[in-house]
């Protein structure tokens, strides 16, 4: 009995060095930066960069690596520090619950091993996390709200149009107050329960990817076997989505089932982190026929910051992707989806953002078109469609 309360004992301290040493580690290995900050720019574009009203990124998984995103961080690519630093108003923190070893952009099948399970457990997560896929949704959820309430006041979970209002009167006297937006990365995380819909938006989900890396219940995913478009499950997901005020978010779905929802949705899109097919022709990319449809439905592209979306090198192939956008249907349809904290090596972290300026005034844009994709285009997106 005594040796087995010792073995014990010595598992569980095992236990607690692995959760303070395993999730750093992984996570300063799947989330490097290419060049470290500090970041420097010319004075015109810092100035142009000083005049921004309002800079939005659309998608960040911050809140997977177990980081308290209250502290700045000596790895990943955002917290709220950070937003401070480089005067971003409103990020969008999505939740990843499952995610298939290796990643393949080609095709995943949805059994393959599940790479946020040994994440989860190596966290130190309570043990309902760690084999439940809307747990773990609910519990990254409860931990932005929890961050937050420790900002008294600082920062502001954002969950409707007062809220928005609130946040952008708020910042006209203390623009160190930031915003943050909770979304899903894949739909299985309602594994395939209606209600849980409700759970996740009384948690305060407004996005939701209907699939990841693997085709789920709702239907194919561009890195899936099957292409499938929307199935029955998907289809009455889409119609509560709408009814609750959720948005879809179109990035990581097969092109089947963008054609699906653009067909059913009452709401207008999203896509919260992908590149264009005329920049990178891959997969998880936008064609410019979906892009047209995208404008046509009111939506909104964020365009994300890696190698797998936007092609090396980076910065000017982000640039080429808005500026893609823009010539085919308007400025007032792109934005910023740098899938910061996504497993991505990213070329900069979010204290770099002057650089997208830079890039942009080095490329022709004007001044109200670098507004509009900094911030302006998901201000007015989602004070339009936001309830
Ligand atoms: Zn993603």
């Amino acid at each position: 009995m005594k040796k087995l309360l010792i073995a014990l004992g010595i598992f569980a301290l095992i236990y607690f060095a692995a959760t303070l040493i395993v999730p750093p580690y992984i996570e300063s290995q799947r989330n490097p930066v290419k060049s470290p900050p500090p970041y420097s720019v010319s004075e015109e574009a810092k100035a142009t960069y000083d005049r921004l009203g309002f800079i939005s990124d659309l998608h960040c998984d911050g809140l997977l690596w177990g980081r308290d995103l209250t502290k700045k961080g000596s790895r990943g690519h955002v917290d709220f520090p950070r937003m401070r630093e480089s005067n971003v108003a409103l990020e969008m923190f999505t939740i990843v619950s499952k995610s298939p070893a290796g990643q393949n952009m080609q095709s995943n099948s949805s059994d393959a091993f599940d790479n946020i399970t040994p994440l989860t457990i190596a966290k130190g997560e309570s043990p309902a996390n760690w084999f439940s896929l809307i747990n773990r949704t609910l519990s990254q959820s409860k931990q932005l709200a929890d961050f937050i309430d420790e900002e008294e006041g600082k920062a502001i979970l954002v969950k409707s149009k007062a809220d928005l209002q609130n946040l952008i009167e708020v910042r006209k006297t203390n623009p160190s107050i930031i915003g943050g937006m909770l979304g899903i990365e894949g739909a299985h995380a309602l594994e395939g329960d209606l209600e849980n819909l409700d759970r996740v938006y009384e948690a305060g989900v407004r996005m939701i990817g209907l699939t990841h890396f693997f085709d789920n219940k709702l239907g194919g995913s561009a890195h899936g076997q099957s292409q499938a478009g929307l199935t029955d499950f998907g289809r009455e997901v889409v119609r509560k989505m709408n009814d609750l005020g959720i948005f879809v978010d179109l990035a990581h779905c097969s092109p089947a089932i963008v054609d699906d929802v653009l067909e059913i949705t009452t709401m207008p899109v999203m896509v919260s982190h992908t590149g264009v097919r005329a920049v990178l022709d891959s997969k998880r990319n936008l064609s410019d026929l979906h892009i047209r449809k995208i404008a046509e439905n009111g939506g909104i592209i964020g365009i994300a910051f890696f190698d797998e979306a936007v092609g090396v090198p980076e910065l000017p192939n982000i640039i080429a992707s808005i500026k893609h956008v823009r010539d085919l249907v308007g400025i007032e349809y792109v934005a910023l989806g740098s899938d910061y904290d996504g497993s991505v090596a990213v070329p900069f972290d979010i204290t770099g953002f002057p650089l997208l300026v830079e890039g942009m005034m080095n490329a022709g844009f004007r001044e109200a078109e670098i507004r509009a994709v900094m911030g302006e285009n998901v201000k007015r997106f989602f004070l339009q469609n936001l309830r």
